[in-house]
């Protein structure tokens, strides 16, 4: 069977959370009405405590980008219409590195500072609890790769030029954004917490001749002046911001619909055309089996793009159109990366520590795919991690046994061996509990239950029992939650 390279065998120390001091602010109020205070810095998730801030949710992100591939310049312009959930002094939103040329809010210049992955904003006047408010934030710079806890490279990324692409001249290169778990916020301010989703219109502004891809379906493409193209993305659906992309180079587009009539758009690098072809030809299949399986595809559009090859160390599940590293090379992983539209995109985890309700699930789509089309089956998989004749890693620490998926031991661990393929096995034993016809409609169930919402384990653990009737104690004990290597379960 096919792996990932997924794992990072290292475990690096974990950074310290960004331990600077904010400025004190006063929460000096003008005419006395309303008295607000200081949002939270950050949504005390377990293994990223700073990410995402208290006190307001967001609605929208306006974001528009003008990048120069020359260079690798970037200037932006966020503007973020929020909703206070109490009545605000300041508030935080996360951006690391760039520069912050102004900030208003309400259309009145507002005072800011910066500390760490802070941006602390303070409106000339104090927002009441349930007031909608637009912050726009203008800001440039040259954007930078973050790495992850894990080793690996997030945030923005610039990609070479392919051989077979026009361009080149000069260092033009192309970029990719991406932000699994925080690196969104090395390309744009927001509340980086995939607790606070929103709808986003992303605009990317690149030279002519460039292709500029991101979330959702091209509303326009139009000339900017100068030699520049706008082009302009718009995402109804929310998303959380881990799932933002921006794609800018020498692509070849092509568009269609899938039988059900969702719209398709692949961005795929020459290089990378004739190797990505055949995989690619299966997207409109998969979408329309996996609304078969899990209920109707949750987003307008659907997609791919493949960077040039070595851009990321992993393919990443970006909303509507996931991003590969290079031609995805299996069925399974195109498959896996369109799962998580359902599990991942539309049910988003509450927090990094349900990351298995991602990568497990996507990985159990996996399985039941190869299920029904050429095998193996699901219960082969199973049996094979079981039996331990399954090679994820050579480091024993990256077993698929090495700690229980839905506590890793650190943030290195969110994207460990055990989230994906223990946490696949979990729901093969609900399932074997269960049985098809209930595990099935637990499957479609949690997906139309949380659809466009957050879930965590605990969610998932007490829908499961209450949809199916059965007491699975023993199966989170054991599988989910037990740091022991479990057992096989008892034949039936
Ligand atoms: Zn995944």
């Amino acid at each position: 069977m096919e792996h990932r390279a997924r794992s990072r065998s290292s475990r690096l120390a974990v950074p310290a959370a960004a331990a600077a001091a904010l400025l004190a602010l006063t929460t000096a109020c003008t005419g006395g009405t309303v008295q607000g205070r200081p949002g939270a810095s950050g949504l005390r998730d377990p293994y990223f405590p700073k990410a995402g801030n208290g006190g307001y949710q967001v609605e929208h992100y306006a974001l528009d980008l003008d990048y120069e591939p020359a260079g690798n310049r970037l200037r932006g312009r966020a503007v973020i219409t929020a909703r206070a959930e109490q009545g605000l002094s300041s508030f935080n939103l996360d951006l690391s590195g760039l520069r912050v040329d102004a900030v208003t809010v309400r259309g009145e210049a507002a005072r800011y500072n910066r500390a760490g992955n802070e941006l602390t904003v303070r409106p000339a006047e104090d927002l009441k609890k349930g007031e909608v408010f637009r912050t726009e934030v203008a800001y440039s710079g040259r954007p930078k790769t973050f790495t992850d806890p894990d080793g690996s490279k997030e945030g923005w990324i610039t990609t070479p030029v392919g051989a077979g692409s026009a361009g080149g001249a000069g260092g033009e290169a192309g970029a990719v954004g991406v932000g699994e778990p925080v690196g969104s916020m090395t390309w744009f301010p927001g509340n980086h917490h995939p607790s606070d989703k929103a709808a986003y219109d992303i605009t990317l502004t690149v030279p002519d001749g460039y292709e500029a891809v991101s979330n959702g379906a091209l509303r326009s493409r139009t000339p900017a002046g100068a030699g520049r193209t706008a082009f302009a993305w718009h995402s109804p659906e929310p998303m959380a911001s881990y799932l933002a992309t921006a794609v800018i180079g020498k692509y070849r587009v092509t568009t269609g619909r899938t039988p059900s009539g969702v719209a398709l758009y692949n961005a795929v690098t020459p290089d990378e055309a004739a190797g990505s072809a055949g995989v690619l030809a299966r997207l409109p299949e998969m979408v329309e089996w996996g609304s078969g399986r899990f209920g109707p595809y949750p987003f307008g559009t659907a997609g791919a793009v493949v960077l040039p090859a070595g851009t990321l160390a992993y393919a990443l599940e970006t909303q509507t159109k996931p991003v590969f590293p290079g031609a995805p090379g299996t069925e399974e992983l195109l498959l896996h990366e369109l799962a998580h539209q359902w599990f991942g995109n539309s049910v988003s985890p509450e927090s990094w520590k349900d990351m298995w309700l991602n990568e497990g699930f996507a990985t159990y789509a996996e399985w039941l795919w190869t299920e029904e089309h050429d095998g193996p089956t699901a219960q082969e998989e199973f049996a094979a991690f079981l039996e331990g004749d399954t090679e994820v890693d050579e480091n024993a620490d990256s077993d698929w046994d090495a700690f229980p998926p839905a506590a890793p031991p650190g943030p290195e661990d969110i994207s460990g061996n055990p989230v994906y393929y223990r946490g696949a096995m979990v729901l093969h034993r609900v399932r074997q509990e269960v049985g098809d016809e209930k595990f099935f409609a637990l499957l479609r169930g949690w997906a139309a239950e949380h659809r466009h919402g957050n879930a965590s384990t605990a969610d998932f653990t007490a829908y499961a029992e209450k949809t199916t009737g059965h007491d699975l104690k023993d199966v989170w004990d054991v599988w989910l939650y037990g740091k022991d290597h479990p057992a096989a379960p008892a034949p039936r």
